[in-house]
């Protein structure tokens, strides 16, 4: 059933039963109003998915306000064992991060947030929406790892929990670190759903 048929269904009931307003009739409306926000919420979020090319939902980082200053090939613990990448400089341009995960690097990544990275600098680079994250999407890029490596924790693709890791946080050496350096993994297949609103 489409969300259309789903409205012109709550439509029809609305119109036969007009102002609800006996208790019991009431109750019975609402069970259906139940159902159908239930299964509403399930096919507007199965829409999205179509709607984007990818699982990975790049709007997030978009809607964090960051765009990356430094980008690294380098494998990490616990992705990759097996350390494939050559520690070049990647250019911020997604079609070629993901020309160079074809070639076989591994797919893993250091990408900072912060300005001047290479020379200690901890302003992070935030405020106004990188494009970028939109070529992502067009370059059926999907995110199958995404980790702090400030505290190493799995951060989850929403803005809020991205922007956790961002402030100063406790990091693994227990002492208070400048967040904005995270490690990512990315490949041409998605490794985990990390849709879900917190
Ligand atoms: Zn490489
Ligand atoms: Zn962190």
């Amino acid at each position: 059933m489409t969300l259309e048929q789903k409205k012109e269904i709550k439509e029809k009931v609305a119109e036969s039963w007009g102002e609800v307003t006996a208790v019991g009739a009431k109750k019975a409306f609402e069970g259906l109003e139940a159902i159908t926000d239930a299964e509403n919420f399930a096919a507007a979020k199965e829409a999205a998915v179509v709607e984007r090319k990818t699982i990975t939902n790049w709007k997030a980082l978009y809607d964090a306000g960051l765009k990356p200053t430094y980008i690294q090939c380098d494998g990490y613990l616990p992705m990759h064992p097996y350390n494939e990448g050559c520690h070049s400089a990647m250019h911020l341009d997604p079609y070629q991060l993901m020309d160079h995960v074809d070639k076989g690097h591994g797919g893993g990544f250091l990408m900072s947030f912060k300005l001047n990275y290479r020379t200690g600098g901890s302003e992070v680079n935030i405020g106004k929406p990188w494009e970028g994250w939109k070529k992502f999407e067009e370059a059926g890029a999907e995110l199958r790892d995404f980790r702090c490596d400030i505290c190493n924790e799995e951060v989850k693709l929403t803005a809020r929990s991205i922007l956790r890791h961002i402030k100063p946080h406790t990091g693994k050496s227990s002492r208070l670190n400048k967040g904005g350096d995270f490690r990512i993994t990315l490949g041409r297949e998605a490794l985990i759903d990390n849709d879900e609103e917190e």
